[in-house]
């Protein structure tokens, strides 16, 4: 999972920069008893991901693969009162233990879970939000579906909204040779479906940290 210096320098940003977060850590520990997978968004990620909605003034989120909730908090806190995130999530699960850690993070009025594949899902959601409607859309699902959420994004996302998808880079196997697996493939075809989209001004951030080494594409939809 990368240097071990990368994680020492997180851990100390994290001590440096958030307060400590019984909420997030409950949450966290929560999913470990659970035995579900460790492959929520890191702290300081998720913290960039609060600043990026508070920056927009964002009062509707749109996230797709929920987990059991960590970046949805994240998220939510950047929201104001009467402000909606929807997250999105196929496993059982993970979406009961989603459910829980947001409410006892006290943000169970503003966040709804819903249970299903995405892809079938977003249809109704478009037709319930309104296209257009959305602040911000947090992709971190399955990654052979980046291309096909991205195109939903677009419809969701209000002119000048966000789109911020998760886990771009891989350990820097979007560059291997050979046939690529299906995630690389996903994401290859998500930069191809960006490159494409009229307007749409993007870029990626390489991370490197305690989740090793990866990549965050944000990308700003075209104003009206
Ligand atoms: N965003 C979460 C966070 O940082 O806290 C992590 C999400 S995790 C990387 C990916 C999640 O997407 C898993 O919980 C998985 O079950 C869910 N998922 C996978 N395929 C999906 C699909 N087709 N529709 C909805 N959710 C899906």
């Amino acid at each position: 999972q990368g240097s071990p210096l990368w994680a020492a320098i997180d851990e100390a940003l994290v001590g440096w920069l958030l307060p400590p977060d019984p909420v997030l850590a409950e949450a966290e520990a929560a999913a470990r008893a659970a035995g579900l997978p460790e492959i929520q968004v890191s702290a300081l990620q998720g913290r960039l991901l609060e600043v990026l909605a508070r920056a927009i003034g964002a009062r509707r989120v749109l996230e797709i693969g929920t987990l059991f909730g960590y970046s949805a908090i994240c998220l939510a806190r950047a929201l104001p009162p009467e402000g909606r995130l929807v997250t999105l999530e196929v496993e059982p699960r993970h979406a009961e233990l989603a459910r829980a850690n947001v409410a006892r993070a006290g943000l169970a009025d503003r966040v709804e879970v819903r249970l299903g594949r995405a892809l079938d899902l977003l249809p109704a959601l478009e037709r319930e939000l309104g296209a257009r409607s959305v602040d911000l859309c947090f992709i971190d699902a399955d990654k052979p579906s980046n291309a096909e959420y991205f195109g939903w994004a677009r419809r969701l996302v209000r002119p000048g909204g966000l789109v911020v998808v998760d886990n771009v880079v891989r350990h820097g196997r979007i560059l291997e040779e050979g046939e690529a697996t299906p995630d690389v493939a996903g994401t290859r075809a998500l930069f191809d479906a960006v490159a494409r989209a009229e307007g749409v001004v993007a870029s990626v951030l390489q991370t490197v940290g305690a989740k090793g080494h990866d990549g965050l594409l944000v990308a700003v939809l075209p104003p009206a």
